[in-house]
């Protein structure tokens, strides 16, 4: 089939590249010509493991290409997804200009019958809106007679693992009315649901919901398991202890259970508050989703608050060894990193930071090359040199048996927050740290 894909970030990138790879011919358009150009090379603009060796594959195969030319990409395909990025506008509510502006561009060009998908999360009632607007210039076009449909096609993968998620979806949601838009859809992803029925098909609405629903759902668990660590730390218990004795309930389950330094990412923060803010439009108190955001932003500081105190408020002039900027494991994006709120903090108290992180370097240094206050080095072991402490904010998989005597002996103290617990309190005592977590007794 022919499919064309607006927007080559996490999203557009890799859903096109897996629907080259089972055999589509995918375009994908970006305005960002710089991107385009690079990708042409064979240049991949984010790191997400398993992505740039299919992208070149697909690409020298001609059946991925990438361009700019909107007229030649809206020619392409019968079916045109939107995955561009819906980005928190001033009030929290998701800022629909780049969807709108490319069903703007859709309608500019078609010249037949396409399928227009929102794979964008979007609002509830963003489709109605992406049609009024795709009738609005075929009108003005003097071109009502084409005809085309908005299908909600809402994406589920998680940065770090985006193409095993799209080769193996858990479930894949469509949301139309339309029965031969549906026939077109569940051709272009047989594919990925030949071991069992994984196609939803829905109204656009509830498709719409699903997005937010599932994002808020995960949101809620890390929030909740937050203020249960709270709770423990003050309450005298353990909430490794507690984790598994809840996670043991099959109603409960294991996943998403761990407590740390709040969400980030480009998706729970910017969903949970889009759907609060889609409540206020419509005269509802969203308690819940309002709770989940303010034990997130009060979380993200806990870190912070316990180097603090540990410190006697006294950081200026100190210097700390991050390990991890990144969100979470396995990608390069700081979106709402807890990394920034910690290191924002630090600076502002007058200290320094020795960071170091596996892929997030280049996206630091984009963010804050600038800041004095900041070095990077090129190993976790590097960053250690000097420090009054060290501080662990992404939990990645190298983090997690590393050389104690080591660190002990690079650290000016051997003090260690570990903002995720991925290390063992008694062994840290034995090791000779000050060792401090999330939610956990302090060692006997
Ligand atoms: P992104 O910011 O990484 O990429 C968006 C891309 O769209 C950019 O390359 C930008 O240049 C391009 N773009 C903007 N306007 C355009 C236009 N008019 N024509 C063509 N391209 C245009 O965004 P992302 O992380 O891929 O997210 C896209 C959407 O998918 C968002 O709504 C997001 O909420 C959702 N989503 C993201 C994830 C994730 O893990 N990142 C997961 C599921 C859903």
């Amino acid at each position: 089939m022919r499919v064309t894909v607006f927007g080559t970030g996490y999203v557009g990138l890799v859903q096109g590249t897996m629907l080259a790879e089972v055999g589509h011919e995918v375009v994908c358009v970006d305005v960002d010509a710089d991107k385009i150009a690079r990708l042409e090379q064979g240049i991949i603009p984010i790191f997400e493991p398993g992505l740039e060796g299919l992208v070149k594959e697909n690409h020298a195969a001609g059946r991925l290409s990438f361009t700019t030319d909107a007229a030649r990409a809206v020619a392409h395909g019968d079916i045109q997804f939107i995955a561009v990025g819906t980005p928190p506008d001033e009030d929290g509510s998701a800022d629909l200009q780049y969807v709108l502006k490319v069903a703007e561009t859709i309608a500019e060009q078609m010249e037949a019958h396409r399928i227009i998908v929102d794979k964008s999360t979007v609002p509830v009632g963003t489709a109605d809106r992406v049609r009024a607007r795709v009738d609005e210039v075929l009108k003005a076009r003097g071109r009502e007679e084409l005809t085309f449909d908005v299908v909600s096609n809402p994406e589920f993968l998680k940065e770090g693992s985006a193409v095993a998620d799209c080769q193996k979806p858990d479930r894949i949601i469509i949301g139309t009315e339309d029965e031969d838009s549906v026939e077109m859809m569940r051709e272009l992803y047989a594919p990925f649901s030949r071991q069992h029925e994984k196609i939803i098909v829905m109204d656009v609405r509830s498709a719409e919901l699903t997005k937010y629903a599932a994002n808020c759902m995960l949101a809620t668990k890390i929030s909740f398991m937050n203020e249960i660590a709270n709770l423990a730390e003050r309450l005298g218990a353990d909430i490794e202890a507690v984790r598994q004795g809840i996670g043991s309930d099959p109603r409960i389950g294991y996943h998403f259970i761990y407590p740390g330094v709040g969400y980030g990412g480009s998706c729970f923060p910017k969903d949970v508050q889009a759907l609060i803010r889609t409540a206020d439009e419509i005269d509802f108190d969203a308690k819940v989703l309002k709770a989940v955001e303010a034990r997130n932003a009060k979380q993200k500081t806990t870190l912070f608050a316990k180097i603090r105190d540990h410190f006697g408020g006294e950081l200026a002039g100190r210097t700390f060894a991050l390990w991890g900027l990144a969100f979470k494991p396995n990608t390069d994006d700081m979106r709402e990193a807890p990394s920034r709120v910690l290191m924002e903090a630090l600076w502002q108290a007058g200290a320094r930071v020795q960071a170091y992180d596996p892929e997030a370097m280049e996206e630091t240094q984009r963010l804050y090359g600038h800041r004095d206050e900041l070095s990077l080095f090129g190993t976790k072991e590097a960053a250690l040199k000097g420090a009054d402490a060290l501080v662990i904010v992404t939990e990645w998989q190298s983090f997690r048996a590393p050389n104690f005597e080591l660190i002990n002996s690079q650290l000016a103290q051997p003090v260690l927050f570990d903002g995720r617990n991925i290390y063992d309190p008694a062994r840290m005592a034995r090791y000779g740290f000050t060792y401090y977590s999330v939610g956990r007794l302090p060692p006997e």
